[in-house]
């Protein structure tokens, strides 16, 4: 059986990322522009010639077809046979790399060949999905291509987001040549989509720290992040006794020492930051008035969320009843993703067919994938990524890990394809 060929898999994701506004400074191709037109363009091409119909839906999401037996053997009885998918998205960052969402789309065409080369033609439809509009650089707002095939796609921002030179969501989409009017119908569900996999790379350390090519993803962490405003009062730095001050600093240092030992205590994988911090009137000799402070946390457990952020409310109360004033603004809020065991337990077998040693973690990033699991059996396999590093020109993942996910996700796909009716 032939497995993945490197040297294809370099020479496609060296193609695409000469569809570049930025070149010599790391990828930039944002959804709707010449180079993503470029970009489709290309794999357009490629798709036809190994068989593939190829159509754009509404929101400029590209997808390759290539009929199963199934479809073949029932076309008489009209039946509607659902795809197995595999794909990621096509646009990036700015100055980003070219192993972020292009890597899935390329694993996506290099099986097509591998099915081809073994004379293999799987009983469902198998699709290639390169995704639009995933990382938000354009608009502000992320995972649109994701949203509208999982049916969550929010119509009101076609006319309220702009891009950097103020024209709308919907004037880009019709620019480009698509039909905003018509995104309801980029919509897919179960009956005409079974699967969808998405290999993607880590953009975290793990797997190459553990020496590892490629790792299953279980589940997509859910992020809750919310603005603390602590207001205590300002006073002289040098007059004012410590047990008559209202610090609100020392208060603030309090909620997050609290969340900070609430999460390792967890030990669950959880993880907090506290990114961003504002003091009033921020002078060396004046008693701290007023704190402005983030709190993200990051879970694959809706529980642990709910711990970190019940304790900190519990302080707050406790701030409330000393006389300072507290408030909480709500800046993020996103329940984490299970994905589908039956990919899940497909992709073991894929690993351990290819002698790879079986490794699942969460993603601790959002993917396509977390809108998509919403309507259908979705997975996600993780490629090892150098030093950790993406969304810049040094990410880099390997032909060779790429090659391990193409393998592992041939596999799994076989298997899902004679398990699902
Ligand atoms: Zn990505």
């Amino acid at each position: 059986m032939s497995k993945a060929d490197q040297k294809r898999i370099e020479a496609d994701l060296f193609q695409l990322a000469k569809y570049n506004s930025t070149p010599g400074k790391g990828l930039t191709r944002l959804s709707y522009t010449e180079e993503f037109r470029q970009a489709q363009s290309y794999l357009c091409e490629e798709m036809e010639k190994l068989g593939m119909t190829v159509r754009s839906d509404a929101i400029g999401n590209l997808i390759g077809r290539a009929e199963g037996r199934l479809s073949q053997n029932r076309k008489d009885e009209g039946a509607h046979i659902p795809a197995l998918a595999v794909g990621s998205h096509l646009d990036s960052v700015r100055c980003g790399g070219i192993y972020d969402g292009n890597v899935g789309i390329v694993c996506g065409l290099e099986i097509r060949r591998m099915c081809r080369e073994n004379g293999v033609q799987l009983r469902h439809p198998y699709e290639i999905i390169a995704i639009a509009e995933e990382e938000g650089n354009t608009f502000g707002s992320g995972i649109m291509g994701g949203k509208a095939i999982a049916g969550m796609f929010d119509r009101s921002i076609l006319d309220t987001l702009t891009d950097e030179s103020g024209r709308t969501v919907r004037k880009a989409m019709t620019d480009y040549g698509l039909q905003p009017g018509a995104i309801d119908s980029v919509k897919r569900s179960r009956t005409d989509l079974a699967v969808f996999i998405e290999p993607h790379i880590e953009q975290g350390p793990v797997l190459e720290n553990e020496n590892l090519s490629v790792g299953i993803v279980n589940a997509i962490v859910g992020i809750r992040t919310r603005e603390i405003i602590i207001e205590g009062r300002p006073d002289h730095g040098g007059t004012t006794p410590m047990y008559l001050r209202k610090d609100a600093v020392l208060a603030m240092t309090e909620i997050i020492r609290l969340a900070e030992n609430t999460v390792r205590k967890l030990d669950d994988g959880t993880v907090l930051t506290c990114g961003s911090i504002r003091i009033e009137p921020g002078s060396v000799n004046v008693v701290p008035g007023k704190a402005v402070f983030s709190v993200e946390c990051r879970s694959v457990n809706q529980e642990s969320l709910d711990l970190v952020f019940g304790k900190i409310e519990a302080h707050l109360e406790k701030l409330r009843g000393n006389g300072f004033a507290v408030s909480v603004k709500p800046l993020m809020e996103l329940a984490p993703t299970r994905l589908s065991d039956r990919v899940i337990d497909a992709l073991r077998k894929g690993m351990t067919a290819h002698g790879l040693k079986e490794r699942v973690l969460p993603s601790g990033a959002g993917h396509d994938s977390m809108c998509i699991a919403d309507i259908t059996d979705v997975g996600m396999l993780f490629i090892a990524s150098r030093d950790g590093r993406s969304h810049c020109p040094e990410e880099y993942s390997s032909p060779k890990d790429i090659a391990d996910a193409c393998d592992v996700v041939y596999t799994a796909l076989m298997e899902l394809d004679q398990a699902i009716e």
